[in-house]
C-alpha cells in the first residue's frame, strides 16, 4: 500500500515540477530530446518486468523533455486550450476510480456526474435544457454523433429507417455546408455513409462565413452544417438566417462549434453567437476552450428521442434501469469518465470564471494582432474572438517567419493559408495565458520579423 502511494506521490510532483518548468523551457521541443526519445523506445518488448516507479521515471525523464509544452501559456498552435488545475486533479481521480462510464449499473457516480456535467454545458453555452447529449472524444465524434441523429431523423421523415435498413435504396440526403466548413465534417461524412463529395458548398465572405443570401433551395431530406468559430478567422456563419430558411424547408440543421461556441458563455460575446440555439443539434469540445484534458467532446441534439434512436443498442445482459443510460445516447459503450473533467471544470470557474476566461482570450488576441498591426504587420481576418491571422510578406517570407518564431521557441503558432494567403494563426484559447505572455510572445514575433 505504502508503495503505491508513493508511487502516486511520485507521479504528483514529477507532474507539478513539469508544469512549473513549461515558463522556461522552449515551447516546442529542440530535436535532441526527440531523438533521444526516439532511440529509448527502439527497445523490443522486455522479456520481464520493470518496477512502476522505474516506468514513471523513464517516461518524465525521456518522454517528458520530448513534449510541446501546450499546457503552458505560450502555445497558440492550432486551437488547443491548456488543462484546468481541478481538471487535471479531477481526471487523476477519477483515473484512480477506474469507472466504466456507460450505464447506472456500471457506476451510478458517473451516470449522475455526466448528467450533471451536460445540464452544466447547456447552461453555460444558453442550449435547450431538454437537449440530450453525449461525451465522445473530441468535436469530430460530436460531429458524427449529431449528424448519425440527423440522418436518421431525416430520412424516417422521408418514410425511411436508416437504422434498420442502412442507406442502400434510401432516398439522397441533400447535405448543405459552407464553403470553409471543417475539414472534419467531410471525414464524418464519409464515415456516416452520406460521402465527402457530394455535398452542397454554399460561397463565403471574405471572413469565412456561409452567405445566407447564397442558400440554395432546400429540399428535404436535407442537413445543413453551419459553423461557429472558423478555425483561421474564428468567425461565426449567420445563424439565424441560414436555420429560420432551413427550417422553412424542413431541413436539420447542425452546429459545429468546436470552439466558438464557447462565446455564448461570456455576456459581451453571446451576440456572435447568437440564433444558434434554434438549431437541431450542436458540437462542441470541452479540451479546446474549456481546457479539460485531452480527450472530451460534447454533442447535444436538441430532440433527445433522435438522438437515441441512433445510439441505443440492446441486450440479454443491458436491463433497462428505467434511469437515463449513457450507452443509450453514445457512439461509444465502454469509455473513461469524461463526465468527471468537464464537472469539475465547470465547478471550478463558475459562470463568472468561464466567462472571464472566454473574455481575456479574446482580449489578449485583439491586443496581439493590434500590436502586430502596429507595427506594420498584415492581419488578415476581422479579430472578432480568439484568432489572428498574420502575413509577414509574401509566402515565403511568412514561412521563414514562422519557422524563426517555432525555432526560437518563446511561443508556438503554426502555418496556415487563408484566402489564398500563406499566414501564421494565432489561437488564444488558454487559460493559463497571460498577459506577460502575450507580451513575450510578440517580442519573440516582432524579433523574428525584423530578422527574417
Ligand atoms: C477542432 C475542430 C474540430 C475537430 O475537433 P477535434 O476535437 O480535433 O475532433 C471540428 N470543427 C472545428 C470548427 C474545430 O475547430
Amino acid at each position: 500500500m505504502t508503495k503505491r502511494r508513493d508511487l502516486l506521490a511520485d507521479a504528483a510532483t514529477r507532474a507539478a515540477e513539469y508544469l512549473e518548468s513549461l515558463d522556461e523551457r522552449a515551447v516546442f521541443p529542440p530535436p535532441k530530446p526527440v531523438e533521444t526519445l526516439r532511440s529509448f523506445l527502439e527497445a523490443a518488448l522486455p522479456e520481464g518486468p520493470t518496477a512502476p516507479e522505474t516506468v514513471l521515471a523513464q517516461l518524465d525523464e525521456i518522454a517528458g523533455p520530448a513534449t510541446v509544452a501546450s499546457a503552458g501559456g505560450r502555445y497558440f498552435g492550432f486551437v488547443t486550450g491548456g488543462a484546468l488545475p481541478a481538471a487535471v486533479a479531477a481526471n487523476w481521480l477519477a483515473t484512480a476510480w477506474d469507472q466504466n462510464s456507460f450505464n447506472n449499473v456500471s457506476s451510478p457516480a458517473i451516470a449522475l456526474l455526466e448528467d450533471a456535467a451536460l445540464r452544466w454545458v447547456k447552461q453555460a453555452l444558453d442550449l435547450p435544457a431538454t437537449a440530450e447529449g453525449t461525451l465522445v472524444t473530441g468535436a469530430t465524434m460530436a460531429n458524427f454523433t449529431c449528424l448519425a441523429a440527423a440522418r436518421q431523423r431525416v430520412l424516417a421523415d422521408a418514410g425511411w429507417d436508416a437504422d434498420e435498413k442502412g442507406l442502400f435504396g434510401a432516398p439522397p440526403i441533400d447535405v448543405i455546408v459552407g464553403d470553409e466548413v471543417h475539414a472534419t465534417i467531410f471525414k464524418v461524412l464519409s464515415m456516416l455513409g452520406l460521402g465527402r463529395d457530394r455535398v452542397v458548398r454554399v460561397p463565403v465572405d471574405d471572413q469565412g462565413r456561409m452567405r445566407a443570401d447564397a442558400l440554395p433551395p432546400i429540399d428535404k431530406p436535407a442537413i445543413v452544417c453551419i459553423q461557429a468559430g472558423n478555425v483561421n478567422s474564428g468567425a461565426f456563419d449567420p445563424a439565424a438566417e441560414i436555420i429560420s430558411h432551413a427550417h422553412k424547408a424542413g431541413a436539420w440543421v447542425h452546429v459545429d462549434g468546436a470552439f466558438g461556441l464557447w462565446a455564448r458563455a461570456s455576456k459581451t460575446l453571446a451576440p456572435l453567437a447568437a440564433g444558434l440555439e434554434a438549431a437541431d443539434s450542436w458540437a462542441t469540445d470541452a479540451h479546446k476552450w474549456l481546457n479539460v484534458p485531452y480527450d472530451c467532446g460534447v454533442a447535444l441534439v436538441r430532440e433527445p428521442d433522435n438522438l437515441r434512436r441512433a445510439m441505443s443498442i440492446s441486450g440479454a445482459y443491458l436491463l433497462a434501469s428505467g434511469q437515463r443510460d449513457q450507452i443509450d445516447y453514445s457512439p461509444d459503450s465502454s469509455r473513461r469518465a469524461r463526465a468527471v473533467d468537464v464537472w469539475a471544470s465547470l465547478k471550478s470557474l463558475g459562470r463568472s470564471g468561464l466567462a472571464e476566461m472566454i473574455e481575456r482570450n479574446c482580449r489578449q488576441a485583439s491586443q496581439l494582432a493590434e500590436s502586430l498591426r502596429r507595427a506594420n504587420i498584415e492581419i488578415l481576418n476581422d479579430v472578432v474572438l480568439n484568432q489572428v491571422v498574420v502575413a509577414f510578406g509574401d509566402a515565403d517570407r511568412t514561412n521563414r517567419v514562422i519557422e524563426a518564431v517555432q525555432i526560437d521557441g518563446t511561443c508556438w503558432a503554426g502555418a496556415t493559408v487563408w484566402r489564398n494567403r500563406t499566414a501564421m494563426r494565432i489561437s488564444v484559447s488558454g487559460w493559463a495565458t497571460t498577459d506577460a505572455d502575450i507580451e513575450r510572445s510578440l517580442e519573440a514575433i516582432l524579433k523574428a520579423h525584423r530578422e527574417a
